[in-house]
């Protein structure tokens, strides 16, 4: 599950983590009332697209405004326009929410640029261990500089059961070049940020920018802060953090995939033609290797799980079918908890009521049938019974067999 940048902000600040003040807003009309707020102790103000993907500021969905008017100005064009970047859908995503913040002075960096500094804690699989990511380097640029030039990257293993210790906060803050009291307290955020990751279940915690801002009298070392966070939740944790499930915004998600959710299944949406409906991650992957095998490519895929009743499998193929790329299905289900009647009655259902966009009721699209295991010829039975209702179907005798029908029926 991931959060908003607003969200993520009072993560920060409920783990002594400091960011500027800020709050949400939706409508064009508060945007003048939230500059205000955010700019009463003096300086501008930044106004932020609360979307669920990166590289806003290279979109123009960032902006610092000086005045009402150039607030309301900024809030207009993110709210009626939608923020394309890397990270997004080719279409782009359409902003509902905007976070009006304070802006942060950003120190100059002696020899060029700014002071910006990336920060993330995650899991690292080469290592089996979660890792402190750290960059000097950090902002707009991130992605592309751990891509050239991976040396700019400080990677820190975290303890498994001590997590990040004090030692090694201080040393990678020494080796981002942080002086004097920002040692200090660019080191307390990392332990915090790691302590963050480890309570809340997080599989990323990601500060992008840290920066420093410029001296003042007050704070000679100027102060450290976060001025943007990503992260993202482990969803099977999600049962012990009430207050994070709360913050989830189904807007954000992929329509299908969230309807899969709600009847127990997993559906991803891949690019390819074949809609593949299977039980049991396992048999998810080899069903799309074998299709890429023959020269075919799975459009998504719909795992069905362990024990999905006749009405899931029912919503689980008006899923598949509801995305226009599908020119072809392979159910392939081995039927171990899952009974294959259970499944070739869904199938039934399905055909029987499946209503396609030009209102006609039925499956267009060709279907192969694959099915192995418990209750295996209760299942064909079924199906042939129901031959006339599901015109086209055909039935494989095996996964290779499978792969070559479909492939040869979408072609
Ligand atoms: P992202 O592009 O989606 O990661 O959005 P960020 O919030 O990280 O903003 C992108 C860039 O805009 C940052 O790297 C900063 O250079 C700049 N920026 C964002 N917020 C502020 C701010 O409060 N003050 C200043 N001076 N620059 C900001
Ligand atoms: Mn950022």
């Amino acid at each position: 599950m991931k959060i908003h940048e607003y969200q993520a902000r009072d993560l920060l600040r409920s783990f002594n983590i400091p960011v500027p003040p800020g709050r949400a807003i939706e409508s064009i009309e508060d945007a003048a009332a939230a500059f205000k707020e955010a700019t009463a102790g003096g300086g501008a103000a930044v106004i932020k697209a609360q979307v669920h993907a990166g590289g806003r500021g290279k979109a123009g969905f960032v902006k610092l405004v000086n005045s009402a008017e150039e607030a309301t100005a900024a809030a207009r064009f993110m709210l009626t326009n939608r923020m394309k970047s890397p990270q997004t859908p080719p279409e782009g995503l359409e902003v509902k929410k905007l976070l009006v913040a304070t802006a942060a002075e950003i120190a100059d960096r002696p020899g060029g640029g700014k002071e910006e500094f990336y920060l993330a804690i995650t899991t690292d699989r080469k290592t089996r261990r979660n890792i402190l990511i750290a960059s000097r380097e950090g902002g707009v640029e991130i992605e592309q500089i751990a891509h050239e030039r991976p040396e700019a990257i400080i990677k820190e293993p975290l303890h498994p059961l001590l997590g990040l210790q004090p030692y090694q906060a201080r040393r990678v803050a020494f080796d981002l070049g942080f002086k004097g009291k920002q040692v200090n307290q660019a080191a307390n955020i990392m332990l915090n940020l790691a302590r963050l990751f480890q309570e809340k279940d997080c599989s990323l915690a990601e500060i992008n920018p840290l920066i420093i801002t410029p001296p003042t009298p007050q704070h000679p070392d100027g102060q450290v802060l976060a001025i943007d966070a990503k992260f993202n939740f482990d969803d099977n944790g999600l049962f012990r953090h009430p207050d994070l499930a709360e913050m989830a915004d189904p807007t954000e998600e992929n329509p299908a995939e969230l309807r899969a959710k709600r009847f127990g299944l997993s559906y991803i949406a891949l690019g390819g033609t074949i809609g593949c409906l299977v039980n049991g991650a396992g048999l998810a992957m080899a069903t799309m290797d074998i299709i890429k095998l023959h020269g075919g490519e799975p459009a998504n895929f719909l795992d069905v799980g362990g024990g999905a009743s006749e009405e899931a499998v029912t919503e689980a193929f008006s899923i598949i079918l509801s995305d226009p790329k599908v020119k072809g299905v392979l159910v392939n289900i081995f039927g171990g908890i899952m009974r294959c009647d259970v499944i070739a009655q869904g199938i039934i259902n399905a055909a029987r009521n499946y209503k396609n966009p030009d209102g006609s009721v039925g499956f267009k699209v060709p279907l192969v049938v694959r099915l192995e295991g418990t209750n295996v010829e209760a299942g064909r039975q079924l199906l042939n019974d129901a031959r006339k209702d599901i015109p086209t179907m055909q039935a494989a005798t095996d996964l290779t067999d499978a792969a070559k029908k479909v492939t040869a029926a979408v072609a």
